[in-house]
């Protein structure tokens, strides 16, 4: 049935079905595979995504895939306690007794059942391996102080909120600010918060968010005593508007020689606030933010408004001036997401219920969790069938899901075995995948014997972002992805990068698409956990030239999934 559906474009694939019906896979060909004859185990990865490929077609073609709902948390029953009570007694993800506060990144001055996540992400997360600077504790302790002081409603702030309705920055006041606006999706959203609160950190600004209708209730308060979303009063009111042609956009003010960088210091003038526009598609003035010389201005500038979806950190580590206190903030500098995701983004009560019920009830038991997080664009397009079969190459030939055999094999015991499986956690916006990957490993056995449970939290089919509810999901899943043992995930996502950052994990990344079809290989083990900073500025600005960062500093390498872009490796 299957191979009536084959069309030139499919043909190769086509050609290897007809080998799985002449020849089944057998003990001995899977044997290949496991003596490390990578040529041969690829043979026999691409033999069973086609057997398998070849059932589904045929389901394919009769089943309505919009019909068919993944049932809610929630709805599968709950966890048994006794089982439970067993994994807490054997797991060490389940310690009471691991440091809550993450080696004092976190603090300690906080009501815990206000956010029950703070500190119970640690009886959930594998122990991250990296342990904050004490510099960086002692920064993040003296930031809180300084958030405090200048934070909404503080006497301070009303005075910068004077000094930005005037026309002019003025030098000597106490604080200054970092304000963030939301731009793009949560993965988007939460690696330029992260950027926004470094730069904040290195430049002593305060950071203040503007939380809009679709992010409400989905992060806690990180500093303690004090709040970090922007009063709904502020003075600006068309910061939500694209600030691309702004007059007051940074990099329009320097094409329009609005402000003039060699101006004699002590009467140039400097604007009460600006906006730094770093959208994927920012333009090379705008670029001129990641230049140190612009950046001795900006730091003359009260307000500064960031309008970004991109993870510009990296840029900071080609910054002289900043090199010594990054050395110190961050000795691992592959950790620097890491730590700043795990400091700040706590999630509320309601979603973090989301998170603790799926986990409790689909990973807990979990000998091993496998997360695979599946996001496809429409540029660089790739097919459902190609896809899929690269996610399944990707998991087989790098062994983090066993391959399947037509050979079955049941144990004649007459007691039962209970049996740890290895649980995949699917996260997409759609349902195929999944279905597919359930299907495949219900309607096989494995070849060595390994009991696999697949599921997904949800499959919203559609971004929207403007929803408050669909935010919610979206974060929890980021969290649960974080909470894997493995991790493979999408080329481009920062819904990926996210999640990798924040569990600590190394993923294995899907590569690209070469011609919409399956790249060879299909995924690469990443560098470091770092997100990707996906458009990086190629321009040194002292030199007037263009220059590949990578070429500046050994701690940036370019990304796994994108060559033109850059990350921090250690
Ligand atoms: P990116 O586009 O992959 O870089 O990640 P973003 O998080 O910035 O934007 C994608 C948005 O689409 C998410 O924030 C969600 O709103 C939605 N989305 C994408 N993939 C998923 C998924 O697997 N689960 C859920 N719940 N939402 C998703």
């Amino acid at each position: 049935m299957g191979l009536t559906r084959c069309s030139s474009h499919y043909k190769q694939h086509c050609s290897v079905e007809m080998e799985v019906v002449e020849a089944p896979l057998t003990e001995s060909r899977m044997a290949a595979r496991v003596a490390g004859r990578r040529g041969a185990a690829r043979h026999h990865v691409l033999l069973i995504v086609s057997l398998f490929s070849f059932t589904l077609l045929y389901i394919a073609s009769r089943v309505d895939w919009s019909s068919i709902q993944a049932c809610p948390p929630g709805d599968r029953g709950t966890v048994d306690k006794d089982i439970k009570g067993f994994e807490k007694a054997s797991s060490p993800t389940i310690d009471t007794q691991e440091d809550k506060l993450l080696g004092g990144l976190l603090s300690s001055d906080f009501d815990e059942q206000s956010c029950v996540s703070r500190y119970q992400s640690t009886l959930y997360r594998n122990a991250s391996p990296f342990l904050p600077s004490s510099y960086l504790v002692a920064r993040l302790r003296a930031y809180e102080s300084l958030h405090k002081r200048c934070g909404p409603d503080t006497p301070l702030y009303k005075k910068s909120i004077a000094q930005l309705q005037s026309n002019r920055s003025v030098g000597n006041l106490e604080c200054n600010y970092m304000v963030w606006t939301p731009y793009n999706g949560m993965g988007n959203r939460m690696l330029t918060i992260v950027s926004a609160f470094l730069y904040a950190l290195l430049t002593d600004r305060v950071l203040l968010i503007q939380v809009t209708g679709e992010s409400v209730d989905l992060f806690c308060e990180p500093f303690p005593g004090t709040s970090w979303v922007l009063p709904s009063d502020f003075p600006i009111k068309d910061m939500s508007s694209n600030h691309r042609n702004s007059p007051m956009t940074y990099g329009n003010m320097i094409k329009n020689k609005v402000i003039n960088l060699s101006a004699d210091t002590s009467t140039e003038w400097v604007p009460s606030y600006v906006y730094v526009y770093l959208v994927d598609d920012y333009k090379h003035f705008d670029g001129h933010f990641f230049c140190e010389d612009d950046q001795l201005f900006l730091n003359k500038v009260n307000w500064i408004v960031q309008q970004s979806d991109i993870y510009f950190v990296p840029s900071f580590f080609l910054w002289t001036q900043y090199r010594d206190e990054l050395q110190q903030l961050f000795p691992a500098k592959d950790a620097v997401f890491h730590h700043l995701g795990r400091y700040l983004f706590h999630p509320t009560n309601s979603i973090w219920g989301l998170v603790t019920r799926y986990y409790d009830s689909y990973l807990a038991q979990a000998k091993e969790r496998i997360g695979l997080q599946i996001r496809t664009f429409d540029w660089p397009y790739i097919s459902f069938e190609e896809f899929y079969k690269q996610i399944i190459l990707c998991s087989m030939e790098e062994e983090l899901l066993p391959v399947i055999t037509d050979e079955e094999r049941l144990p004649l015991s007459k007691s039962r075995n209970v049996v740890r499986p290895k649980a995949v956690l699917v996260v997409s916006l759609y349902g195929r995948y999944y279905e597919m990957i359930k299907s495949m490993y219900y309607e096989y056995p494995t070849a060595n014997g390994e009991v696999i449970s697949v599921d997904q939290p949800t499959h919203e089919e559609k971004q929207r972002t403007e929803q408050n509810g669909h935010n919610q999901k979206a974060l929890a899943e980021i969290y649960l992805l974080s909470l894997v043992d493995v991790l493979v995930t999408s080329p481009f996502s920062t819904f990926g990068y996210v999640s990798q950052g924040l569990g600590g994990l190394k993923p294995w990344i899907l590569l690209p698409p070469w011609h919409e079809k399956a790249p060879d290989p299909p995924c690469r083990r990443a560098l470091s956990m770092e997100p990707c900073f996906l458009d990086p500025f190629y321009f040194d600005c002292r030199a007037k030239k263009n220059v590949d960062p990578v070429s500046l500093e050994r701690y940036i390498r370019h990304c796994e999934d994108k060559v033109q872009a850059i990350k921090l490796v250690d």
